[in-house]
C-alpha cells in the first residue's frame, strides 16, 4: 500500500492519521539484503514498533538460481537471520519473525512451525535481537502450543488473530473473521498471555472475496463486535 500511493504521499497520510504503526509487513528473507533494507528503512520512517519478517517461499529461492532442497533451504536460515539481525541493529525497528502455516511452504515461508522457529532463533549468536510474531491462523493446528508459547516468553512481539474457515477456498486470502471458524481464540488469549505477552492483539483478516468487499467502517464494526465475543 506504501508503495502503490508512493512514499511521501504514504507518510503524510500516515502523519496526519494519529495512529501508531505497531508493525510493518512484510519482509522476506530469501528476497535480499537490498530489499532487507528498503524495508527497515519504510520501517523507522513510518515508526513502527516491529518489521515482521518471514523466509519467503520456496519457489522465490529457486528463482534466484538455488537448486538445493528444502532441508538444505532450512539449514540457510541461521546465517541469513543472523544478518538481518547485523543489518536491523542499527535501525530503530526490531525483527519479529513470523512462521507460517504448512500450506503456504511453496510461496511465503519454508519456516512451518512455532517449534521449529524456536529452534532456529535458538541458534543465532547472543545479541542478535530477533524476536518472534505469533499468528494464531498460522500456528493453530500445532501441538503442545502452551510449552512452545511458553518457550518463546518475552521473545513474542507481536500477535496476530483472524479465524480458520473449515471450508477455506484459499491457501492465503481466505482468512474468516474471529468466531466463524475453528480456532479456540479465548484459550489462545490465556496462553499467549501465560506466556507473558500483553501487547496489541493485531486483527489480521486476508479476505479478498468477502471481508475486503465489505465497507471499511462496517467490517471494523463487526472487528469489534467480535473481539468482544471471543476475548
Ligand atoms: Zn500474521
Amino acid at each position: 500500500m506504501i508503495e502503490s500511493c508512493g512514499i511521501a504521499e504514504a507518510r503524510r497520510i500516515w502523519n496526519d492519521s494519529d495512529m501508531v504503526a505497531e508493525s510493518l509487513c512484510v519482509a522476506c528473507l530469501f528476497e535480499g539484503e537490498v530489499a532487507l533494507r528498503h524495508r527497515l528503512d519504510l520501517a523507522d520512517m513510518f515508526g513502527a514498533r516491529t518489521l515482521v519478517l518471514i523466509t519467503g517461499g520456496f519457489e522465490d529461492l529457486a528463482a534466484t538460481g538455488y537448486s538445493g532442497g528444502i532441508e538444505h533451504a532450512r539449514s540457510l536460515l541461521i546465517d541469513r537471520l543472523g544478518a538481518a539481525a547485523e543489518l536491523a541493529a542499527d535501525h530503530r525497528v526490531r525483527l519479529a519473525f513470523e512462521p507460517l502455516h504448512p500450506m503456504v511452504c511453496g510461496f511465503r515461508s519454508v519456516v512451518s512451525s512455532l517449534g521449529e522457529a524456536l529452534d532456529i532463533l535458538d541458534q543465532l549468536d547472543d545479541g542478535h535481537d530477533i524476536g518472534l510474531a505469533i499468528d494464531a491462523y498460522a500456528l493453530w493446528w500445532e501441538h503442545d502450543l502452551q510449552a512452545k508459547l511458553m518457550r518463546a516468553g518475552d521473545r513474542i512481539l507481536n500477535y496476530h488473530v483472524s479465524d480458520w474457515l473449515s471450508d477455506t477456498r484459499d491457501l492465503r486470502l481466505d482468512r474468516g473473521m474471529p468466531g466463524d471458524g475453528q480456532i479456540a481464540l479465548r484459550d489462545w488469549r490465556r496462553m499467549i498471555e501465560a506466556a507473558g505477552y500483553l501487547g496489541p492483539v493485531e486483527v489480521e483478516i486476508f479476505s479478498r472475496d468477502r471481508w475486503w468487499k465489505t465497507p471499511a467502517k462496517s467490517m471494523t464494526a463487526v472487528i469489534l463486535e467480535r473481539m468482544n465475543a471471543c476475548f
